[in-house]
C-alpha cells in the first residue's frame, strides 16, 4: 500500500546541505515527494510504502551530512497528496527564524584533497569550500541563509560554479560561499602604505618568503585578522611582543599538521580529536622540550617583567622560540582551518605565531579600516575582499582528566543553541558580564549564545558588544520581553541593559547575582533542574551585600539560591589596582594578621614595596579607603603568588594562577588547617603557614587546601549534585584535583567556566521569573 507520509525532523538540519541530502536519498529509493524548511526544522512529504519508508529513514539516520544532527524525527500518515517527482521547496523568512545557524567550520577532507590536486580547477585556490565546510556565521547578514544575504552577494558565480550550485547531487549544491579562481574571493598583499604587485598564483610564495625573513604579517582569516610571524624566530617573536606591548602573555601557535604538533607538545587521544575536529580550536597542551619550574629562572620581581629567559638550544627546526610562552610549559596549538592557512603552513613548513589582531581594549580587527590602526605592528598585510559581517575570535579548549573544557567559545562553536531542560514563557535577552563577555537570547527551550565578544573596557568594545546583540536580534528576528543582566551596577553590560530596557520599553527585567549565574550556566549545560550544591571560585563579582564575592558556596536551583559559606573577606587595597597587583592583596592579608608589624616582615611581598608605599597602604588598609572587601578565590591565588615570590605585578590576566600551576607538585601531600565559623572560612592560619614553608610545598598545599574546603562545606549536602564553576576553574590543576576527589561533580565544559558562561546562566535563571512574571 502506498501512503503519504509526513516526516518532521528537528535539529541542526538547515544550512548544512540537509535538503539536497534528502533529495539524493529520495532519488536513491526512487521516491516522489517534497522537502522544505519548516518552522522548527525540515518537513518531508513522500508517497511510498511502509517498507521503503523504513529504509528511507534508516538511510537518513546513518548517512547524515557531516554538519547535520537530528534531535527528533517524527512520522505520521497524512491525507493523500499527489507528487510527480521529488522537489526541494524554497525557504521563506518565516520558516527559518528559529533555525539554528551553523558556525564557521574548518575545511573538509574532500576540499583539502582538491586544494592540492593539480588536475582540479580549484587547485591551490585559497577559498575552496563546499556544503560540508567553510564559513557560515561570519558572513551571514540575515536569514534565510542564502547567498544574497551573505557577504558573498558581491561575487557573481561563473558558469561552472553556478552549475555546481544548482545541482542537488553536487557537493556544492547551495553552498553559499563557493567560488573559484575565476569568480570568487581573492587575496591582496600590502606593505604599510600600498598594495604590492604580485600575481595571485605567486602570492603565497611571497608571503612565505616574508615570514621566513622575520616579518610580521597581518592576515585576514574567518572572523577577523591574525598577527603572525615565524614561531621559531626569537627576534621576530620579540618584535611582535614589543610592538604589541605584550611582554609575556603566551602566544598561540598554528602548525602544519599533527606531526608538527607532536614535535611541540604531548598530545593525548582526546586532545588530538579536538585539534583535528571540524571546529579546530586552539588546544592548550603540555609542551615538550621546554622545562619550566626548577630548571628555568623565573622573573619574580616586577621590575624585570619584560626580561625573557634566554634562547635554549634547539632540538628541531620546528623548536619554538622560548619567548612564545615565557615561564609557562603550556602551549596553545591549533591546526590550519582554512585553505589559505593550509597553503601558507604547507609552504612555510614551520610553526606560526597566530594571535588575534586588535588594539588594547578594542575588539578583534575585522575590516581594512580597523587593521590599518595596527599599521605600526605589522610589516605586511595579507588581505582578502570578502567582508567579515560578524567578527569571531578563535576558540580555546583544554582537556582535563579526559574532559574537554572550552575556555573561549567562538569560531567553530558559536553561535550554537543550548537545549534547556525547561521552557521559557518569555523571550529573554541575557547581557552576560563585563569581562570575556558574551550575550545570549532565549526562546522556548533554546538558548543561543553569541561568540566570545571580549572585555568591555573601551568605547569600541562596547560598540562591538551592541553589534553582537543586534546581530542575534536581526538573524533570529528576536524582540526580547525580558532582559537579564548582572547585579554589578557599574558593568558596561548593566548600563547597556538599562538603556535597552528604557529604549524598547521592555516589560520585564531581572538582575542575577554573578556567581549564582556561574552555577546556573553549568546547570543549563547539564540540564539540571533540581537543587544542587554550587561552588563558584572566581575573580570578583558583585555580591548581594555590595562586596566583591568570588569564593562562594551556594545551595541553589533555577529559581533561587542560598549562600551557605564563603571565604572570609579581605581588603583589595586600591580597588581595581589590586586586581592587577597580587602584592596588594597579599599585603592586605598580612595587615589583617600582623597589623602594622607586617611592615617589618621579611618576605617577597613586603620587599616589593618601598617603605613609603608600605606606610600609605597601611593607612589605606586601616581606614578602609579605596579598599573594597572581597571573598574572591582568584584574588587569594594572587596573594599566594605574591607571598611565595612568583608574581608581584601581573603582566596579563590569569598569570598568577598559571604560574602556580607550574609549581604544583602532586607528590606533596597534606593541606593547611582552616576554620569555618558563621559560614565564613578563615584563611589566616593558611597564610601564616605559607610564609614559613618552602615555595613548592606552600603552593601544593594551597591547592590541596582549596579542595579540602570544598569537601568540608559540601559534606552536609552530599545528597545534592556538586556543581563547580567560575574563572578559577580554568586552572587545570585545581580542576583535576576536584574531578579526582568528587564522584558526582559537574563542571563547565561546553560552556566556559569563566564569565563567557554568565549569559547562559542568566537565561536559565530567567525561566522561573519568565513563568511567574
Ligand atoms: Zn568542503
Ligand atoms: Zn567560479
Amino acid at each position: 500500500m502506498i501512503y503519504t507520509y509526513k516526516i518532521s525532523i528537528k535539529g541542526t538540519v538547515q544550512g548544512v546541505g540537509f535538503r539536497p541530502f534528502i533529495y539524493s536519498v529520495a532519488t536513491l529509493y526512487d521516491i516522489v515527494g517534497s522537502v522544505s524548511n519548516g518552522a522548527n526544522g525540515v518537513e518531508i512529504y513522500i508517497n511510498t510504502t511502509k517498507d521503503i519508508l523504513d529504509k528511507f529513514i534508516d538511510y537518513i539516520k546513518t548517512n547524515l551530512p557531516p554538519l547535520a544532527s537530528i534531535d527528533s524525527l517524527d512520522v505520521e500518515v497524512v491525507s493523500n497528496k499527489k507528487f510527480d517527482n521529488f522537489r526541494i521547496i524554497k525557504s521563506t523568512k518565516d520558516s527559518t527564524i528559529t533555525a539554528l545557524i551553523p558556525p564557521d567550520i574548518s575545511i573538509c577532507q574532500e576540499c583539502q584533497k582538491e586544494l592540492f590536486d593539480s588536475s582540479n580547477r580549484r587547485y591551490l585556490y585559497p577559498f575552496i569550500t563546499c556544503t560540508n565546510c567553510g564559513v557560515r556565521y561570519s558572513i551571514i547578514e540575515d536569514l534565510p541563509y542564502d547567498r544574497a544575504k551573505t557577504s558573498m552577494k558581491f561575487f557573481k558565480m561563473c558558469e561552472k560554479c553556478q552549475a555546481e550550485y544548482n545541482n542537488p547531487l553536487d557537493r556544492r549544491y547551495h553552498a553559499q560561499p563557493i567560488g573559484c579562481w575565476e569568480c570568487g574571493v581573492s587575496l591582496s598583499l600590502w606593505d604599510r602604505s600600498e598594495e604590492l604587485r604580485v600575481t595571485s598564483k605567486e602570492l603565497i610564495d611571497k608571503v612565505v618568503a616574508l615570514l621566513k625573513q622575520g616579518n610580521i604579517l597581518a592576515i585576514k582569516g574567518v572572523g577577523g585578522y591574525h598577527l603572525v610571524c615565524d614561531a621559531t624566530n626569537y627576534e621576530a617573536v620579540q618584535k611582535l611582543r614589543d610592538r604589541k606591548h605584550r611582554p609575556s602573555k603566551p602566544f598561540a601557535v598554528m602548525v602544519r599538521d599533527m606531526d608538527m604538533a607532536r614535535e611541540l607538545a604531548k598530545i593525548n587521544k582526546k586532545e588530538e580529536e579536538l585539534l583535528t575536529s571540524k571546529e579546530r580550536p586552539i588546544v592548550l597542551l603540555q609542551s615538550v622540550g621546554v622545562s619550566v619550574g626548577s630548571q628555568v629562572v623565573h622573573n619574580s620581581s616586577q621590575s624585570d617583567k619584560s626580561q625573557i629567559t634566554s634562547p635554549l638550544a634547539f632540538k628541531f627546526d620546528t623548536s619554538l622560540a622560548p619567548n612564545i610562552a615565557p615561564d609557562i610549559s603550556k602551549i596553545g596549538i591549533f591546526l590550519p582551518y582554512t585553505p589559505l592557512h593550509l597553503l601558507i603552513l604547507h609552504a612555510l613548513d614551520k610553526p606560526l605565531v597566530a594571535t588575534s589582531a586588535n588594539i588594547t581594549d578594542e575588539p578583534i580587527a575585522t575590516n581594512f579600516e580597523s587593521i590599518q590602526k595596527l599599521n605600526g605592528v605589522y610589516d605586511y598585510l595579507l588581505d582578502h575582499n570578502r567582508e567579515i559581517v560578524n567578527g569571531c575570535d578563535d576558540s580555546v579548549v583544554m582537556v582535563v582528566s579526559n574532559k574537554p573544557v572550552v575556555l573561549r567559545r567562538a569560531r567553530g562553536y558559536a553561535p550554537v543553541a543550548v537545549k534547556l531542560p525547561c521552557k521559557l514563557d518569555k523571550k529573554v535577552l541575557a547581557m552576560g558580564a563585563n569581562q570575556k563577555s558574551t550575550v545570549a537570547i532565549g526562546f522556548e527551550n533554546y538558548a543561543i549564545l553569541s561568540p566570545h565578544i571580549g572585555d568591555l573596557d573601551g568605547i569600541s568594545s562596547v560598540e562591538y558588544y551592541r553589534q553582537n546583540i543586534q546581530t542575534l536580534q536581526r538573524i533570529y528576528d528576536f524582540k526580547p520581553q525580558l532582559i537579564a543582566y548582572d547585579k554589578h551596577p557599574n558593568y558596561e553590560s548593566t548600563k547597556v541593559a538599562k538603556e535597552l530596557i528604557d529604549e524598547y520599553d521592555i516589560p520585564y527585567s531581572l538582575s542575577i547575582q554573578h556567581h549564582y549565574a556561574h552555577i546556573l550556566s553549568v546547570m543549563a549545560q547539564e540540564g539540571l533542574q533540581s537543587k544542587v550544591f554550587g561552588v563558584a571560585f572566581d575573580g570578583t563579582g558583585y555580591g548581594d551585600d555590595g562586596n566583591l564575592w568570588g569564593g562562594e558556596f551556594m545551595v541553589c536551583d533555577n529559581s533561587s539560591y542560598e549562600r551557605v559559606a564563603h571565604l572570609g573577606y579581605f581588603k583589595l587595597l586600591g580597588g581595581a589596582k589590586a586586581i592587577k597587583e597580587p602584592r596588594r592583596v597579599a599585603l592586605s592579608l598580612l595587615f589583617d594578621i600582623y597589623g602594622k608589624d607586617a611592615i617589618s616582615l621579611d618576605n617577597p611581598t613586603i620587599k616589593s614595596f618601598t617603605p613609603q608605599e608600605l606606610k600609605t597602604h597601611y593607612l589605606m588598609w586601616q581606614k578602609g579607603l579605596n579598599a573594597p572587601l572581597s571573598s574572591s578565590v582568584g584574588r587569594l591565588f594572587d596573594a599566594v603568588s605574591s607571598l611565595v615570590g612568583e608574581v608581584q605585578v601581573m603582566s596579563y590576566e590569569g598569570e598568577s594562577g598559571m604560574r602556580l600551576e607550574e609549581l604544583y607538585d602532586d607528590t606533596i601531600e597534606g593541606y593547611y588547617e582552616f576554620d569555618i565559623q558563621d559560614n565564613t572560612i578563615d584563611i589566616h592560619p593558611m597564610i601564616t603557614k605559607i610564609l614559613q614553608d618552602d615555595k613548592r610545598v606552600a603552593i601544593s598545599k594551597f591547592f590541596n587546601t582549596l579542595v579540602e574546603m570544598i569537601d568540608r562545606v559540601y559534606t552536609p549536602y552530599k545528597e545534592l549534585p556538586l556543581v563547580v564553576s567560575g574563572g578559577v576553574f580554568q586552572n587545570a590543576v585545581l580542576l583535576k584535583l576536584v574531578l579526582d576527589r568528587f564522584e558526582n561533580v559537574y563542571i563547565a565544559s561546553s560552556i566556559p567556566p569563566n564569565d563567557g558562561g554568565i549569559a547562559l546562566g542568566q537565561i536559565f535563571g530567567s525561566v522561573y521569573l519568565s513563568k511567574s512574571g
